[in-house]
Formats: structure tokens, sequence, C-alpha cells
């Protein structure tokens, strides 16, 4: 396998595009907006440069990482050749199952379709296509260059050889792959979420405050970010919308999103990426602070 094109080259995509470009693979990434792709080279360029002043890589193995990356805004174009697509548009799942129909035609019959999906199910992607044992997840965390996992999800349909492919290809990249299945939030986020809609809803019932809730679970569990912390870091419309997967897949109430995030995101405060979440990141800095509204 040499040939990969990653579709979408936001926060995710780049940082896949990165991680096979350098590991020796030819990467064609793909993005409808050239704003996207332009910010995506920017992006690869600097974290390289980083890795570069650590003294993890060399100025020539930079160089050769971003020469492996050919950028398309052409879909059809970019998949021509490719053994492997890696999927990383936006999650929304009609966005998602139109570009599946259009890389089981465009991509060679050969080739093994992933996605970088978070929380949209593997085997309804798989079913809009003809080669259903050969669509499988392929997931990722951010920052995709720093973690060392990725969630492989089996389809219902996924064939045995294409999932012992993913998984040892992970292995080549230097991530650490864990096989799971496919059922409403993989094993990542059937974990993960239900513990932060459980710190909103301390927050909300007035258990306690920000800091409070985020310093329990940093100092009694070990965990490197507060929930809160981390839900502000993902992205407040994107805990939501994984809530509410897993609420209608499971159909049981305990996934049930708490009002407070409901209306947090209805009125804009998205978490880090609009500037307030239950943090404020007006100031710009590193450091934490409090949002108004969760202020004593
Ligand atoms: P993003 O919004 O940063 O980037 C998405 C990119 O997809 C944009 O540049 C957009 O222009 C592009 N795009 C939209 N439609 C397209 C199309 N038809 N063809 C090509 N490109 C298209 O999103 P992201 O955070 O990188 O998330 C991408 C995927 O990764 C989602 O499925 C998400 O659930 C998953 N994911 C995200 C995270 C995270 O922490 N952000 C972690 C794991 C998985």
């Amino acid at each position: 396998m040499k040939h990969v094109s990653v579709i979408g080259a936001g926060t995710m995509g780049n940082g896949i595009a990165h991680v096979f470009a350098m590991n020796d693979y030819a990467v064609n990434l793909i993005d409808v907006q050239q704003d996207a792709l332009d910010r995506a080279l920017a992006t690869i360029g600097k974290n390289l440069d980083r890795m570069v002043a650590k003294e993890k890589i060399t100025s020539d193995k930079k160089q050769e990482t971003l020469n492996n990356i050919t950028t398309f805004t052409d879909m059809a174009e970019g998949v021509k050749d490719a053994d492997l697509v890696v999927e990383a548009a936006t999650e929304n799942m009609d966005l998602k199952l139109n570009i599946f129909r259009a890389l089981d035609k465009a991509a060679p019959q050969k080739a093994i379709l992933a996605t970088n999906t978070s929380s949209i199910s593997i085997t309804a992607i798989a079913s809009v296509t003809n080669r259903a044992e050969k669509v499988i997840g392929m997931h990722f965390m951010n920052p995709v260059p720093v973690m060392k996992l990725v969630e492989v999800i089996r389809g219902y349909a996924t064939s045995d050889e294409v999932t012992t492919t993913i998984m040892s290809l992970s292995k080549n990249l230097s991530k650490v792959p864990v096989e799971v299945n496919d059922y409403p939030g993989f094993v990542a986020n059937r974990i993960l979420m239900p513990m932060i809609n459980e710190a909103i809803y301390s927050l909300f019932e007035g258990v306690a405050g920000v800091e409070e809730i985020d310093t329990v679970m940093k100092l009694g569990m070990a965990h490197p970010m507060g929930p809160l912390q981390l839900a502000d870091f993902i992205g407040l419309d994107v805990c939501l919308s994984i809530l509410r997967v897993l609420h209608d897949g499971f159909g049981n109430p305990k996934y049930a999103p708490c009002p407070l995030l409901v209306n947090m995101v209805t009125a804009g405060k998205l978490g880090r990426k609009s500037g307030e979440g239950f943090y404020s990141y007006a100031h710009g800095g590193k450091e934490l602070i409090v949002a108004d509204t969760f202020k004593k």
C-alpha cells in the first residue's frame, strides 16, 4: 500500500495526512475548499518545524514529508490511484453518505475505504457502497501526530482481511490500533461522552463549580484535563451531536444530553473554537479562565 487519499483537510485531515506522509506514503489531500488545503499545508509545516526544533526529525525529513503531499479540490482526480482512502470530512451523515457513494465510483475497486467518523455508523456508510467488506472505521484521536490510539471499527460486513490490513498499517504509522465493533459511539465516545454529560449535569444541578469539577477529575482520577475543559476542546456542538447518536442508537434515556449543554450550543457557546464554553478563551493565553456565566 503506497497511495493514500485523505478527504477533508480540517483539524483531523491535516494530522492524518501529516502522519501518513511522514511514514513515506504518497498522500493526496482533498478538500472542497482551496483555503482549507492552504491552511492544512501551513499547519503541517508548522507542526513539522516544531518536531525539527525538538530534534525529533531532521529538516530533510520535514521537506520529504511535505514533498509526499499533493493537494486536490477534485475528489475523483485525487482518489483515482488510491490503495486506501481515509475520509475525514465534516461530521454529517448525508455528507458522508454522498462522499462514499462518489468514492465507490471513483476509487479503484481494490481500494479500502476508511472513515474517521467519531460517531456515524460504519455499517450505514458501507451500505451505500458496493464494497461493504472494504469499508472500515479508522478513528484517529486529536492531535493526530501526538495521540497513539487508532480505534479500528469493524462494520457489520467488514472482512477479516481488511481489518487485519488496517490494524497492521496503523502499527506501521507507530500507532496502537484497537479493534472494536460498530455500535453507537464505538468504545471511546460511548465511555467519554456520558462522563462529560455527567460533569455538565453536576454543574447544572449546582453540585459544584467548573473549576471544582475539573479539579476533582484531574487530581482525583489522574486525568490530564478535566471533563469540562475537554468538552470545550472537543467542541460542545460535537459533544451534543455524539450524545444524540448514543441516545437515538440505544434508545436509553441515560444518554439524554444535559439541557445546559443544549442551551450553550444553541447560544453559540461551542468551547475553544468559538472563544467561550465553560472557560473563556478570549484572552488568547494558555491560562484557564472560567467563563463569566459560571463565575461565582
Ligand atoms: P473540520 O471541520 O476541522 O474539517 C472538515 C473538513 O472537511 C473541512 O475542511 C471541509 O471543507 C471539508 N469538507 C467538507 N465537505 C467535504 C467534501 N465533500 N469533500 C472534501 N472535503 C470536505 O472537521 P474535523 O474536526 O477535522 O473532523 C473531521 C472528521 O473527523 C469528522 O468525522 C469528525 O467526527 C472526526 N473526528 C474529529 C475529532 C476532533 O477532535 N476534531 C476527533 C476524532 C474524529
